[in-house]
């Protein structure tokens, strides 16, 4: 990346593009879903349903997804239809997903028990994937990240190590991408607010994975920003800033608090070969996760 405070630094930052798999699946919800559609398929499922709020780059990647492949998807989506759908649902519906709304509280839990017999009745067996694609088989996709910037790197530096990281919600990817880097030191940054809950859920696919044994990896709370999708004007302008020097564009919720990170932990001396706590590399992977579909949520050029 072009970067000057951080070349200033003696820190290269590389971009790992998976934004530009594809507009409509782009990003890290390709590998978590990859797996749930082919099980969906090898079941005979005869759709494949799961959950979203109103921007949901989760639900969006879905429909795109099912539509190319062929398969029936059902999005559960957060709150109460309102007049006019927002332009992700708008389009997951053109893509052929079928829309249903769950009140906040019967949705915190996920309770779709009256909607249920209605949605087997009227597609059949259905086959449930959790919001966010937050599973094994998610996980399992995203090994295969990993694997891919582990040959990139080796190509580039040898076998001198690097660091990874990469925007956290519910930490399935960031589990798959420790599980599949045994050579980096991974640090997630967490886009939520309050208690960690996020890493005893990792050290469970880890061991899920039988990767128990790797321990080089962190999980910052330190850079949400207010909160999940809250954003801050000075957030907003050091994202267009680097948006601007790289010709890349970000996303406010997960990739601009992921290099605002990378940037805050460089100016607190986190990567100084001196820092025992952290990974002894200035050679920085970011995973650019996609997401970019999530923006029309703000008010952004
Ligand atoms: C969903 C998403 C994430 C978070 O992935 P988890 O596996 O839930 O941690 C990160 N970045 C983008 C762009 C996303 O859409």
């Amino acid at each position: 990346m072009q970067w000057p405070e951080l070349e200033a630094l003696s820190i290269n930052v590389y971009l790992h593009r998976d934004d530009a798999i594809s507009p409509f699946y782009s990003g890290n919800k390709f590998y978590k879903l990859y797996y749930n559609l082919r099980n969906a398929s090898a079941q005979g499922a005869a759709a494949i349903l799961s959950f979203g709020g109103n921007y949901s780059n989760h639900l969006y990647s879905l429909a795109a997804m099912g539509q190319e492949l062929g398969i029936q998807t059902i999005g559960i989506v957060r709150g109460y239809e309102t007049a006019k759908l927002s332009p992700t649902l708008e389009d997951a519906k053109s893509f052929g997903m079928k829309l249903y709304f769950l009140g906040k509280k019967a949705y915190k839990s996920k309770d779709i028990s009256e909607l249920l017999p209605i949605l087997n009745k009227q597609y059949g067996h259905l086959c449930l994937v959790p919001e966010g694609g937050e599973n094994l088989a998610g996980v399992r996709g995203c090994l295969a990240m990993g694997t891919t910037i582990d040959q990139r790197m080796r190509n580039l530096l040898g076998d001198k190590p690097y660091t990874l990281c990469c925007a956290v919600g519910t930490g399935s990817t960031f589990a798959g991408l420790i599980a599949s880097s045994p050579r980096a030191h991974c640090v997630g940054v967490s886009v939520l607010k309050g208690v960690d809950i996020i890493s005893p859920k990792i050290r469970r696919w880890l061991s899920l994975l039988g990767k128990k044994e790797l321990t080089g990896w962190s999980l910052s709370n330190e850079y949400h920003h207010g909160g999940y999708a809250k954003v801050t004007p000075e957030l907003v302008e050091f994202m267009s800033r680097l948006e601007a020097l790289n010709t890349i564009k970000l996303d406010p919720v997960y990739t601009a608090k992921l290099l605002w990170a990378i940037k805050e932990l460089a100016i607190a001396g986190y990567w100084d070969t001196n820092n025992r706590e952290a990974p002894q590399s200035t050679h920085i992977v970011a995973i650019h996760s996609g997401g970019l579909q999530g923006r029309r949520g703000f008010d952004l050029a």
